[in-house]
């Protein structure tokens, strides 16, 4: 018979361990486990059926794993170009050509019906998961629940849980087909549970809709919500151009949108000097990923379309430029100046706190580059006579620790 003391002992170890934070992932959490009690209620009232609520809720356990990726904040983060080598480099422009061409009657019947050109659908398969190279590799029921008992976002990600049942519900997929990214992409256009409940389709016909196993299935699907984000099959994404010297860098980065002859009458042409195209009643923002030292992009209705996938501007230019060169577009040569890194969140948080303490209002100290903190920003610049582009450097931080030295 086993010592009760023993037993206590063992719980107690146990006990210690999680405290100490030592414990694996595992380890029960009545915190949890109470959490989850209240969402399968829920999931339950919702109409997911008893048979998937158990498969894929008994015995499930936060992944420490995935808080540590949602909460991590990097000390270095990539630079642009950093970026733009690996999503658009040359191996994968060759190997993006050689799959458009083989699956050129598939895309160009996918076009037909939802007036995606190939190269864009193809460019987005690329970055995603590197033409289904790699797909994730985490269990999304488990990655899902963990966001959303997490509770930064718990709304987003409890609603991202549900819409997982559902599509394992209704037959898309198999519970233990859903491998995916650490935030809940799946497939190979990594559609989060939400986006694929909602645009994905079943474009080979077999009653399902699966984004793993048919590429028609993701091919159509991509463009089927691309076309939902307002893409124009009729129009590119966006073009590199160059500005004239006293360019208003307040209109960069800014989310202003002119119509293009707008444009071309301020003195902006194509990136080689050449008249920009001036096509009907088309629009287009400025985007400067580096600041004005930087290369400049205009970006049109499409790339707006592309940031409703993807909120980044570097994600948008890169998909952009990887269809352009798909179809023929050389290599991007355009100069490299030596910028320096990015700020991470705490340089960006100290700059906020600086700007705020010399009266230019950065807003909430967050170490977030909001459209306030960046308004704040210009201001300042254009008080020390610098292009006011918003773009925050180490040289501006450093300015920034001068002027409130002593305030
Ligand atoms: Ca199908």
């Amino acid at each position: 018979m086993m010592p009760r003391n023993r037993l206590r002992f063992t719980a107690l170890l146990g006990f210690a361990l999680a405290w100490l934070g030592a414990a694996p992932a595992a380890s029960a959490s009545p915190e949890f486990d109470r959490w989850l009690q209240a969402f399968r209620a829920d999931a339950r009232a919702a109409g997911v059926s008893e048979a998937t609520l158990a498969a894929a809720l008994d015995g499930l356990a936060p992944s420490a794993r995935v808080i540590e990726l949602d909460t991590a904040q990097p000390e270095f983060l990539s630079t642009f170009w950093q970026y733009y080598d690996r999503a658009v480099s040359p191996s994968r422009v060759d190997r993006g050509r050689e799959l458009m061409a083989r699956h050129a009657g598939l895309l160009s019947e996918i076009e037909a019906a939802y007036g995606v050109q190939p190269r864009f659908i193809v460019a987005l398969w690329g970055l995603e998961t590197n033409f289904g190279g790699f797909m994730g590799s985490f269990p999304v029921i488990e990655a899902t629940a963990t966001l959303a008992y997490e509770g930064r976002r718990e709304a987003l990600f409890r609603a991202q849980l549900l819409d997982a049942l559902y599509l394992a519900d209704q037959g898309d997929l198999r519970l233990e087909q859903m491998i995916g990214s650490w935030a809940g992409g799946m497939g190979h256009v990594q559609f989060i549970p939400s986006t694929y409940r909602a645009y994905a389709v079943d474009f080979d016909g077999d009653g399902r809709r699966d984004l793993y196993g048919s590429l028609a299935d993701a091919f159509a699907s991509a463009a089927h919500f691309l076309s939902q984000l307002g893409w124009r099959g009729d129009e590119t994404w966006g073009r590199q151009v160059r500005v004239p010297s006293g360019f208003d860098w307040r209109l960069a980065n800014s989310g202003t949108r002119l119509p293009l002859a707008d444009w071309a009458a301020m003195g902006v042409t194509r990136w080689n000097g050449r008249p920009l195209p001036v096509i009907g009643d088309m629009q287009g923002r400025i985007v400067a990923p580096l600041g004005h030292r930087g290369p400049v992009f205009l970006g049109y209705g499409n790339y707006d379309a592309i940031l409703g996938w993807n909120r980044s501007s570097f994600y948008a230019i890169a998909v952009g430029s990887l269809a352009d060169q798909l179809v023929g577009a050389p290599p991007r040569t355009a100069p490299r100046p030596e910028i320096g890194p990015r700020l991470n969140a705490r340089q960006v948080a100290e700059m906020q706190e600086r700007l705020n303490r010399l009266g230019y209002d950065a807003g909430r100290v967050d170490g977030r580059t909001g459209s306030r903190t960046r308004a704040a920003l210009r201001a300042y610049q254009a008080a020390l006579n610098q292009p006011p582009d918003g773009y925050a450097t180490e040289a501006l931080l450093t300015q920034l620790r001068r002027d409130t030295a002593g305030r």
